[in-house]
Formats: C-alpha cells, sequence, structure tokens
C-alpha cells in the first residue's frame, strides 16, 4: 500500500474536500446533494450517459438524445422567432447529409458572432428537439476545429471531453459537467481501489459480478466497447453488481432480523375455536376464501412457540378486521389478552366498535383507551386491564404508554394503514412476554417493497374482495361542473344513501384559497335543504367528534362534510358517494383510502373528484389513475412510478438502510435473487456466527448504522 494511502475502511471519513477540485464553496454545494465523504461521491453514479466514441452525421441525429456531430457553419446571425417576436442568435450548420438549425436564447452576440463565423468548422454537443419535421439544438456545446484540421483528431485530444462514454452527473447550480467530470474523474481514479468487496466470494463468481471497485470505476467511466444500451437502462454489469452488493447487505440484516424473532420463545396457542366457531355463526356473511387462508396461516403462527410476526397486508375493504378478531379471539380462549393499536382516534374508536360488538357477544369484555379518556375511566380500565378482567383493549398510541400494564399479553395488533412503525411494533412486544404480533396495512404496496419494508415480517395477502362488491364508479370535474356531482350526490339521498363531501384542510389557515370545509357545510345546506349535514374536522373536540361520528354511522346525518380525518377505516355501508375538493392537492394512497369509504355495501357507488382550477401535470396523472382503476395495487404501483421510491417509502423511517444506487422498482428482480441468496448465506453460516463470515458481518454492521442490533438477534 502506498504511503498515505486511506485506511481501507474510512473512505466515508474523509471529507470531500480531500477531493482535488473540491473547494469549500463547492463542497458546500456537494453538501447539499447528500454528498459528504468520498465515499459518498464514489457511489453517486451518472445521471446517464453520453456517447461521444464517434461523431454523428446531420441525418443519423435522433429526437430526444443527446448527440455529437460535426458540421461546417453555413449562416449565422440574430433574427426574431415568429412566434413571440423574440430575439434570438442562430446558426445554420450542415455537413454532406443535411442541415440543422442551432439557437441561443440567452446570449452574447459579439462572443458568438467572433466564434462562429461563415465556414467554420466546429463538432456540436446537444439534444436534438424536434418541431414538426424540423429540428434543432438550443444552446449547444461546440468545440471549434482549425480549418482544414481533421474532425476525429479532437476525439483523442481530452478524454474528459471525446473518444469515449461520458458520464453526465446530477449538476448543482453554476457548476458546468465538464467541471463535475474532472473532479469526479481523478476522485474516482485514486479512490475507486480502496472500495472493498465484502460479498462472499462464491456470490461474486455464481453471477460473474465484478469486484466493488471495479464496478464503481465502470460505473464512472464504461469501458470503450460498453453497451450504451445497457447503461441507460441500467442492466450493465457494473451497474447490477453494485445494486446487487446494496440489496445483499439489506436483505442480510433483515434475515439476522428475522431470525432473532424466530429464536425467542413465545407462547403456543391452542386452537380449540372455543369463541371463533360461535363467532362464525352469527357473523352475517361467510369468510372469503383469501380471507379464510389468511387466518390458516396466522393460525400455524399462532400455534408455534417462536413468536408470530405476521402482515396481513389487504386492500381498502378486504376485510383485514374479521380476521384480527378471529386472531383475537383464539389468544383469548388460550387465556391470553389482545392489545389492537390504530394510528388515529377515529380508527380506534372504529375498530371497537367492531370489536366489541362481537366479543360482547361471545361474553367477552373489549374497553377503548385512548388520549381523552377521562382520569377515571382510565384508572379503572387500567386497573382491570392488569387483573386480566379485559380481554381486548383497543386504542391509540395512548396503549403504548408506560403505566398500562397487562395480566398476560398475548397478541398484539397493530393497524398501520400507510405508516411504518417499527417503534410500535417494538413497544408492544415489551408489553408482554414476547406476543405474537399481528400487523394490518391497507396500503397495497408492490411485493419488492414489502419484502424490504417488512422484511422481518411474514407476509400474509388477502387479494379477494367480499362478494358482491362493484368497483367505485369514478369520475373528474372541474370546478365548474361541480353541478353534475351534486345531482347525483341529491340521487342518492333519494335513493336513502349517505354521502361524504371531503375537503383538504379546515378554515383558511394560510391558504385562503382553500374551500374551508366549515364555510362549505354551510354554503351546502343551502343547496340541498332537506339533508342533514354534519361536520367532521381536526380541530373538533374528541367527544363531537365520536357523536358526529355515531350519528352518521346511525344514519342521523345524510351528509359527512369531512376533513381526511375520515381517511381510514371508517366503514359506513349506506354510504354510496363521494365527493373530494381539490382532489389534485391529495396523494395516490390517500384518495384510494378515501374512496374506500365507499363501496362498502352491495350498492352501486361514485366517487366525484373535483380538481382545483391550477393544477401540476402529476396531479393530472395521479386524477387519471384514479377514474381508471379501483385496483389497489395498480394504484400503489403508479404511486411508487410517479412519485419515486425514495418518497413513497419516506424510507427513513422504516428503519432500514438507504438505498445509494439500487432503485427498488427498477432492480425488483435484482432484490429477490439477493433476498434468497442472503437468507440461504445467513443459514449456512450458522447466522454469521461462522469465522469465514467476519468481514461480511463487520460490512453488515457498517451499512446497517445502529439500525441492527446484533445482540438482540442471536
Ligand atoms: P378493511 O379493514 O380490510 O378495509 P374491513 O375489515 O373494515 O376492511 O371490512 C370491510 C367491510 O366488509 C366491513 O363492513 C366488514 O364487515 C365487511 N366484510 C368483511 N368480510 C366480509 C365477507 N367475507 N363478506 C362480506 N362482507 C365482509
Ligand atoms: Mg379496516
Amino acid at each position: 500500500m502506498p504511503k498515505n494511502s486511506p485506511d481501507l475502511n474510512s473512505l466515508d471519513q474523509i471529507g470531500l474536500d480531500q477531493a482535488s477540485g473540491v473547494g469549500p464553496k463547492l463542497q458546500e454545494q456537494l453538501r447539499k446533494l447528500g454528498l459528504n465523504s468520498i465515499e459518498d461521491a464514489l457511489y453517486h453514479l451518472p445521471l446517464r450517459y453520453e456517447d461521444r466514441r464517434q461523431f454523428r452525421t446531420i441525418s443519423q441525429l435522433q429526437t430526444g438524445r443527446q448527440e455529437v456531430f460535426c458540421a461546417r457553419v453555413l449562416a449565422a446571425g440574430e433574427t426574431r422567432t415568429s412566434r413571440s417576436n423574440r430575439r434570438i442568435f442562430e446558426l445554420i450548420v450542415g455537413d454532406d447529409t443535411g442541415r440543422i438549425s442551432l439557437k441561443w436564447f440567452n446570449y452574447r452576440k459579439k462572443w458568438l458572432e467572433k466564434r462562429f463565423s461563415v465556414g467554420q468548422q466546429s463538432v456540436f454537443i446537444g439534444e436534438i428537439k424536434s418541431f414538426g419535421i424540423h429540428k434543432e439544438i438550443h444552446h449547444p456545446d461546440a468545440e471549434l476545429l482549425p480549418a482544414g484540421g481533421d474532425p476525429t483528431v479532437i476525439l483523442r485530444k481530452d478524454p474528459l471531453k471525446f473518444g469515449r462514454i461520458l458520464p453526465v452527473y446530477s449538476l448543482t447550480d453554476g457548476l458546468s459537467q465538464y467541471r463535475i467530470r474532472k473532479i469526479w474523474f481523478e476522485l474516482v481514479k485514486k479512490y475507486a481501489v480502496y472500495i472493498n468487496s465484502s460479498l462472499p466470494d462464491h456470490i461474486l463468481k455464481k453471477y460473474n459480478f465484478l469486484p466493488l471497485a471495479n464496478a464503481l470505476l465502470d460505473s464512472h467511466w464504461p469501458e470503450a466497447d460498453a453497451s450504451l444500451q445497457q447503461l441507460e437502462l441500467g442492466t450493465d454489469k457494473a451497474r447490477r453488481s453494485i445494486v446487487y452488493d446494496e440489496f445483499f447487505f439489506l436483505e442480510l440484516g433483515l434475515a439476522l432480523k428475522r431470525h432473532g424473532v424466530e429464536l425467542a420463545k413465545g407462547i403456543a396457542f391452542k386452537v380449540e375455536h372455543l369463541y371463533t366457531k360461535p363467532l362464525t355463526k352469527i357473523l352475517p356473511f361467510r369468510l372469503t376464501d383469501a380471507q379464510r387462508r389468511v387466518l390458516g396461516e396466522i393460525k400455524v403462527d399462532m400455534m408455534s412457540l417462536a413468536p408470530m410476526h405476521r402482515l396481513i397486508q389487504g386492500d381498502v375493504g378486504s376485510g383485514k378486521t374479521i380476521v384480527a378478531l378471529m386472531a383475537a379471539l383464539i389468544a383469548i380462549e388460550n387465556q391470553t389478552q389482545v392489545a389492537v393499536v390504530a394510528p388515529t382516534e377515529i380508527l380506534a374508536e372504529q375498530h371497537y366498535a367492531t370489536f366489541s360488538q362481537w366479543l360482547k357477544k361471545l361474553g367477552l369484555r373489549c374497553e377503548l383507551l385512548r388520549s381523552g379518556t377521562s382520569a377515571g375511566d382510565k384508572k379503572r380500565i387500567l386497573a382491570d386491564l392488569e387483573a386480566g378482567d379485559i380481554h381486548l383493549l383497543v386504542g391509540t398510541h395512548a396503549v403504548l404508554q408506560a403505566g398500562v400494564e397487562f395480566k398476560k399479553l398475548g397478541l398484539g395488533i397493530v393497524d398501520e394503514q400507510h405508516r411504518f412503525g417499527v417503534k410500535q411494533r417494538a413497544v408492544l412486544k415489551q408489553k408482554g412476554n414476547n406476543p405474537d404480533i399481528l400487523v394490518m396495512t391497507a396500503t397495497p404496496i408492490p411485493r419488492t417493497l414489502s419484502m424490504t419494508l417488512y422484511g422481518d415480517l411474514s407476509l400474509s395477502v388477502i387479494d379477494e374482495l367480499p362478494p358482491g362488491r362493484k368497483p367505485v364508479k369514478t369520475a373528474h370535474y372541474s370546478g365548474k361542473n361541480r353541478s353534475s356531482a351534486y345531482r347525483a350526490l341529491q340521487q342518492q339521498l333519494i335513493l336513502g344513501h349517505q354521502a361524504y363531501i371531503v375537503y383538504p384542510l379546515v378554515e383558511e389557515t394560510e391558504n385562503s384559497d382553500l374551500l374551508a370545509a366549515t364555510e362549505a357545510s354551510a354554503a351546502l345546506a343551502e343547496h340541498f335543504p332537506q339533508a342533514r349535514i354534519g361536520l367532521l374536522h381536526g380541530r373538533i373536540k374528541q367527544a363531537d367528534k365520536d357523536a358526529v361520528m355515531n350519528s352518521f354511522r346511525n344514519h342521523q346525518i345524510d351528509i359527512l362534510v369531512a376533513t381526511t380525518v375520515i381517511e381510514v377505516g371508517v366503514d359506513v355501508a349506506n354510504a354510496t358517494i363521494m365527493i373530494v375538493e381539490h382532489a389534485d392537492r391529495f396523494g395516490l394512497a390517500q384518495l384510494h383510502q378515501l374512496r374506500g369509504r365507499v363501496g362498502r355495501g352491495g350498492d352501486e357507488s361514485f366517487c366525484f373528484l373535483i380538481s382545483s382550477d391550477h393544477y401540476s401535470d402529476e396531479a393530472r396523472r395521479r386524477l387519471k389513475v384514479m377514474v381508471d382503476t379501483n385496483d389497489g395495487f395498480r394504484i400503489s404501483e403508479a404511486d411508487l412510478e410517479i412519485r419515486g421510491p425514495g418518497e413513497f417509502l419516506g424510507t427513513r423511517q422504516s428503519g432500514i438502510p438507504d438505498f445509494r444506487v439500487a432503485s427498488i422498482l427498477r432492480d425488483g428482480s435484482i432484490l429477490e435473487q439477493a433476498r434468497q441468496d442472503a437468507f440461504k448465506y445467513a443459514e449456512s453460516t450458522n447466522y454469521l456466527k461462522d469465522n469465514d463470515s467476519i468481514s461480511v458481518k463487520k460490512e453488515l454492521l457498517k451499512r446497517w448504522g445502529g439500525r441492527l442490533d446484533l445482540a438482540t438477534i442471536g
């Protein structure tokens, strides 16, 4: 190793100011991109690539691509655009195969005139735009050629400019591609070699992957014979090697976590159907095949001594709650208690209504605990809970607080909707002695995602809706056409049904252009004089909220005007129509959840999405997806596509390491492969206790930072 060479494992400790060409100002700019260390920079791969190995002819130029070609200036000068009469500078350049127009909209006239006199030969680089049959380039780069010079000389002149496939990096303000390329070129050349591969050898060999150092080098500076198409698709060997490496260490961590769960001793429940059998007799419906299958999976887990750690994933309305109730009854017949934790007060209340309805009929006791529970009631509930007199406790995070003690907690049910609360699960576990854990989520996350997000949970999917459900008919209207939606609403009221009208915000806090739900309900009263209208929003006191929800459930209210507090779980089958105002301001997952409030009975249901006067293209795409499909999986896939995985996941909260290169969306198949390999590797090395897995273990701990506590996972 040369003198002054960096410590093999400390590239993440070396600041970017150590790279040549990076001063304090640039260092600050890079910090804003999330790049702090040399290691960060090595993993900051090009956004795309430009093929500058050869010149194209003008006839070969393709619209939408960044192209490089050699041509002669035929005409140059200032003109005006025909449309806006704006001053522009234009060059007409040509070669043996054709001509193309190059345009500048911001320019220094003198400088351009001096540079491009008629007859001047130059290499031009730029993105080809197409206007009808007419092609042009705006603000091209140019490399002038000496008169009579051989253009191909340029290909060998500067490797940062021509003669190879060049990386294109995401830019920070005021930084030229050339400068960033130069910095990265030096940096990668100097430091990539110190990144060592920790992947087990047999895996590198099996897939013929490149060692990380080479993979990084090749990703930044592709080989001369690299396939541009593969580079563009991200399927080149170098990138695949890096992606696999990231996924492998992610999945290895998950495998260890999962193993920790399996090792712990929990409760082996006996299933005698003491309560579940009577329940099936009084339920007004038969379980769907999917519900039955999932319940079977849960039973197997519950009967085993290892603690259950299972996720039930199912679209809105797929009937997760009944399945959770059945599991709860099994825990109860084994003389243990059950906790049900919901993310919002409304949802807790809803679960309480469902659970207590059935438990009461079976002679069991169910209580509700939330932040608003009075001191007296709370004291009584806590005492009874500790004495074991309460069979099932429903609540918000209040259930997780200190002081809430169970006599014997057997099963914790967490309704997460689309939050990924790793911490909640951990707290709940500590309320008992390795109780079983059942997590419900309504967001149908694509499989590849749930594998990573919930990698330490087993997955059960309810992929079937109860019979008779019709898809909710959905339309998108502008505010001008609101009256059609109102007519449809009126019609549903006449048929004896109920309606939701949803607003994004209550009272104009900062955005005075928002129709406030409070104001709107007054206006609606005028519009629907016969209807009983209720109002529900975040600032209403809890007791009043409950009263409103109960009235709506009992059909003492016809139209419920609400903010998104109804987003999760509210279940009123007679509600058949929903109007969402400012629908463009809601995310896809949210809209899907909202719409799931209707179409819960057998009646035909409707959803009208009313957009604001102005909305983004992205919002238009979201609304179109909603109109096109009711399928939660398709919606969440579209969501992932529109928003990108980072935002979709909010990985920060999810308790898994961030990806630097890999994309769950793009690299799903590599993820699955890596998962299989990692789980197999974990098992074959006795969960990294074998000697030859020492370096793998070291790397694993580094990647996961503090998020992987090997002491507690065996
Ligand atoms: P989720 O929580 O999955 O959104 P719920 O458990 O709230 O769905 O169920 C939605 C509605 O469907 C509830 O009114 C529930 O009683 C009803 N339901 C559940 N399972 C069935 C079934 N097998 N057949 C008919 N209705 C069902
Ligand atoms: Mg539910």
